[in-house]
């Protein structure tokens, strides 16, 4: 693995799909089966997939693209994102790209501690069902570790318990719910399945503990212990841009950051477009996006407001981006080491450990947002949307090969990224250029 391998690939967006494979294979030493995988020729077998999932009658592709230009805590990273989502890849690029030359983000993650819980009920006196549960602490530690003694070898494991008396939903008349958290150090799994089996394990010695009885007994994704967090300072004559000087431009990300905390309507768009970035780079990563979705949602909430998972001011000529969420992240577990497209994904992505996953997507997060308020804060983001939206448009109005880039910038110098202006521009061609366009060149 070389450690100077650099995310600033000038022009590779230039590229034939064939050059940038040769490129990545110079870089990372990619071999002819990895090659292959992105080519798709041996993508997720049948066979593999009817052992991953239930009623499987085949598998299912997204483009896989490259974030670039990202550079964090001073290591460059090439960021593998599966999306079908125009200008996602080309957003968090650009994004980085500033943020390179300002030196880069800054990211931190804390140790990957989860909880798993167990709802009690009909225990009697809360009071009295704490007590019991608190002072049989170590029992509890020991039965927990004790379906997962591996864990503990490794350094993690079940390592403190709490029990939380939250009030009944139905009114002040129903029994208060007792709720007994696990915390747990997963290591290097995202955890899910272990905390389950940890919490499913210690449920009989509670009910023996309290004479109550258990029902749920599950993780919760609200990964709150296990934060990454990233930061970046942009000195603000970096961001001028459209006729714009930087102040204007930093004045309107600014805003939209004010707006985005006060309002949740704008906050839910805010944050949708930080999970662009995070779920592109973790679908390819084979991490579960639903919990990572999860989390980052329920966080966001944690003051009783929905709020943004990133914020941005100015302080002292900069712009200071900031952004914290829920990563629980895993380099073992579910597809991790079975999905051949992932085992890709990991050689070009070249994290050494879950924790350095997290801050990695944490600054693709962030990038991806400063991308989005940047447009949104000046000229709006429909120019370079459509710019690229242009492109699909091409396709589904039959544009294919060298005729999609033109048909697209067809549409949008005439302002009308529509597939009815794109048949009609194909169909005003000449009858070869229609049949190259189309190719129905035979
Ligand atoms: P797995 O159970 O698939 O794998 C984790 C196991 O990997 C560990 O229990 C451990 O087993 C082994 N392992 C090997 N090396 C390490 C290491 N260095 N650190 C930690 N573990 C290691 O996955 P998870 O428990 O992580 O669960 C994730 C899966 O659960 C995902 O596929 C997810 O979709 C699914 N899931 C998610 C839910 C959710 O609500 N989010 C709910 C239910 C399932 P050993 O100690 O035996 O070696």
């Amino acid at each position: 693995m070389s450690e100077s391998l650099t995310s600033r690939l000038s022009g590779f967006h230039k590229l034939s799909m064939v050059e940038r494979h040769e490129k990545l294979s110079q870089m990372l030493g990619l071999d002819e089966m990895d090659l292959a995988q992105l080519q798709g020729i041996s993508a997720l077998q049948p066979g593999l997939a009817n052992k991953m999932i239930e009623n499987a009658v085949g598998t299912f592709s997204l483009p896989l693209g490259l974030g670039l230009n990202l550079q964090i805590n001073g290591r460059d990273y090439l960021v593998p994102m599966a999306v079908e989502e125009p200008s996602v890849v080309a957003a968090v690029s650009f994004a980085s790209k500033i943020v390179r030359e300002a030196g880069g983000f800054t990211a931190e993650a804390d140790e990957p501690i989860m909880l798993g819980q167990v709802q009690l009920t009909r225990y009697g006196d809360p009071t009295e069902a704490t007590k019991r549960i608190v002072a049989a602490k170590e029992a509890i530690l020991a039965l927990a570790n004790s379906f997962h003694p591996s864990m503990v070898k490794r350094g993690g494991g079940c390592k403190d318990i709490e029990v939380r008396v939250l009030p009944a939903p139905e009114g002040p008349r129903g029994e208060p719910l007792l709720v007994l958290h696990l915390i747990i150090d997963t290591q290097e799994a995202m955890g899910a399945n272990l905390i389950n089996t940890m919490a499913e394990g210690v449920a009989p010695l509670l009910e023996q503990l309290t004479g109550g009885k258990v029902f749920l007994r599950i993780l919760s994704n609200l990964a709150d212990r296990r934060l990454a967090r990233a930061t970046c300072r942009i000195p603000v004559e970096l961001l001028a841009d459209f006729d714009m000087p930087g102040e204007s431009i930093a004045e309107g990300i600014y805003q939209a950051s004010r707006f985005a905390l006060a309002d949740p309507y704008r906050a839910a768009t805010h944050n949708k477009g930080i999970m662009n970035g995070i779920d592109s780079a973790a679908i390819a990563a084979g991490q579960d996006w639903r919990a990572i979705e999860a989390g980052a949602h329920a966080f966001a909430c944690r003051d009783g407001q929905y709020r943004p998972l990133s914020t941005w001011h100015v302080d002292d000529g900069h712009l200071v981006g900031r952004i914290e969420l829920p990563m629980a992240l895993g380099m073992v577990g579910g597809p991790i080491k079975i999905h051949p497209g992932v085992q890709v994904a990991m050689k070009i992505l070249r994290v050494e450990s879950a924790r350095e996953m997290s801050m990695v997507f944490a600054a693709v997060g962030l990038a991806q947002n400063f991308a989005a308020v940047r447009a949104l804060g000046s000229v709006g983001i429909q120019k370079g949307h459509m710019a690229m939206h242009a492109r699909c448009v091409a396709v589904t109005a039959g544009a294919r090969g060298d005729w999609v880039e033109k048909i697209a910038e067809l549409l949008v110098t005439a302002g009308h990224v529509k597939v009815e202006k794109a048949r009609e521009i194909i169909e005003s061609l000449s009858e070869s250029d229609f049949r190259a366009a189309t190719g129905t060149d035979g």
